[in-house]
């Protein structure tokens, strides 16, 4: 590169922004499409257990006598596949990444019981 080709790079790097930010301080907001971290609508489950099924990373745990649902969020790829399948679309892939974690513990959520029926009548 030349003399002047270097010196323009410099003189135009010196007005500009800088590329990076000072994060944790400056944080880069998400695209709407980023796929950050399963969500669950708990009240809309039906504990049909297709998404453990289907996940290809066996991230998802579905006891249905305990009305348990649980994620493991570092086996999970965010494929989307399990948002997908979900017949009540209870399942949300939110554009927030999940907190750091030093453990291996899944992330339980306990299902409602369905809302008893209104009597007939
Ligand atoms: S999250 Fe959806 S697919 Fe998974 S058990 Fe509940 S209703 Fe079924
Ligand atoms: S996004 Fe993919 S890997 Fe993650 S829980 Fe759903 S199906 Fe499994």
């Amino acid at each position: 590169m030349s003399f002047f080709g270097m010196t323009k790079i410099l003189l135009t790097s010196l007005f500009r922004r800088p590329a990076t930010r000072l994060y944790p301080f400056e944080v880069r907001a998400p695209y709407p499409a980023t796929r950050g971290s399963i969500g669950i609508t708990v009240e809309k489950c039906i504990l049909c257990g297709i998404c453990m099924k289907k996940c290809p990373a066996m991230a998802i745990q579905v006891d249905k006598p305990s009305r348990r649902w649980a994620i493991d969020r570092l086996r999970c790829v965010a494929c989307n596949y399990c948002v997908d399948v979900c017949p009540t679309k209870c399942l949300t892939m939110k554009p927030e990444y999940a907190a750091p974690t030093v453990t291996r513990d899944t992330e339980p959520f306990t299902i409602p019981p369905p809302a008893p029926k209104p009597a007939a009548g």
